[in-house]
């Protein structure tokens, strides 16, 4: 069929692009702890469409009680990370302190935890209580061999090193991955919170005036909650628009991993291409988008099933398949190890 296309006509790939569907900024969220406030916040999350990584501690209550909860926001597209089983601190950490709390029990019993409670197929994220040992290679060393990709730091609470951070990218070493801001009121050992509306906004602004990854951070026990408090006011000026990819940051960091991997390549014979990622796709469970140019006359087939067109609504699950146009650009949304092929539109 495709023959019939007058040359130049062929659809032809370009790139892969940057964030899901060639979204122009991301925002990922993650809140920390174990505490009756956790459905509240989710709660709160769900009404703004913005999605989180929800980390707990898996041996501190109530999680007993959270575990229904948890696995419903997995279904609407947040991720469970392990925030250790009991979250043991220590102000300052030491490497002999750190060498006994990063314990297997810890690291692979808490992921063992989660995968036993709910349905998430994979442990993606850790966080650090307190934000202890995060700079240690040992203990990054333990992390990455239990199979998480990204760990989660909170720096210098003691010095509200924790508040803005202001990394905007993906970190260059995700075992000691920082975050843009935080939104909670004072808590902890901090000095002071970060609850300023305007503030919170303009940060925000910032960063997606350039591209960037938005990282909040909040523990839902320092929130205030409803519409008129600073929490919701804040995920109200950064949710529901159209260029964001709204993305818990595990899966966040498993979408540069599996974009860098693929490979496309253009088949022999009518106009097909291998679209390829030699990983392992129960960890690295998402889509890429593939850029084509492409007539208007043709739509994209992986293995078999034409995809469905999605030209509006948010970009907010990280492993369906679908595309959308641009003029004669096509992003194609599938997850690697499929056939693309082109066939002609029918109506
Ligand atoms: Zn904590």
């Amino acid at each position: 069929m495709l023959a019939a296309l007058a040359c130049g006509q062929s659809p032809v790939f370009v790139r892969k692009t940057k964030y899901l569907n060639g979204a122009r900024a991301v925002v990922t969220h993650t809140i920390d702890d174990s505490t009756r406030f956790v459905p509240d916040c989710v709660d709160a999350m769900d009404k703004y469409g913005i999605k989180a990584t929800i980390f707990v501690s898996t041996e501190r209550e109530p999680i007993s009680t959270l575990w229904p909860r948890l696995e419903r926001a997995i279904a609407d597209g947040h991720e469970i990370g392990s925030h250790s089983r009991r979250h043991q601190c220590k102000w300052p950490d030491d490497e002999t302190f750190c060498a006994a709390a990063y314990s297997d029990s810890e690291i692979a019993g808490s992921r063992d935890d989660i995968l036993a409670h709910t349905r998430q197929p994979y442990v993606w994220s850790w966080c650090y209580p307190c934000g202890n040992c995060a700079g240690l290679g040992f203990v990054q060393q333990r992390l990455a061999a239990a199979g998480y990709l990204v760990a989660r730091n909170y720096p210098d609470e003691a010095r509200d090193g924790h508040l803005v951070p202001n990394l905007n990218d993906w970190a260059a070493n995700p075992y000691n991955a920082a975050y843009t801001q935080v939104a909670q009121k004072k808590g902890g050992i901090a000095l002071s919170g970060n609850t300023d509306v305007a503030r919170l906004n303009a940060k925000f602004d910032e960063v997606y005036a350039q591209g960037g990854i938005y990282n909040l951070m909040s523990h839902p026990q320092w929130l205030d909650y409803g519409p008129d408090a600073f929490y919701e006011r804040h995920l109200a000026h950064i949710a529901r628009r159209a260029d964001i990819w709204y993305v818990p940051m595990g899966p966040l960091y498993a979408y540069r991993t599996l974009r860098d991997r693929t490979e496309v390549r253009r088949l022999k014979g009518p106009i097909r291409y291998a679209v390829s990622a030699n990983l392992d796709p129960k960890t690295y469970n998402g889509s890429v988008t593939l850029v084509f140019l492409a007539p208007s006359t043709l739509r994209p087939v992986a293995s078999g099933t034409p995809l469905p067109e999605r030209s509006d609504g948010m970009t907010d699950r990280w492993t369906d398949q679908y595309y959308r146009r641009e003029g004669k650009t096509l992003f194609v949304t599938v997850r690697p190890n499929t056939i693309l092929e082109f066939r002609p539109l029918t109506n």
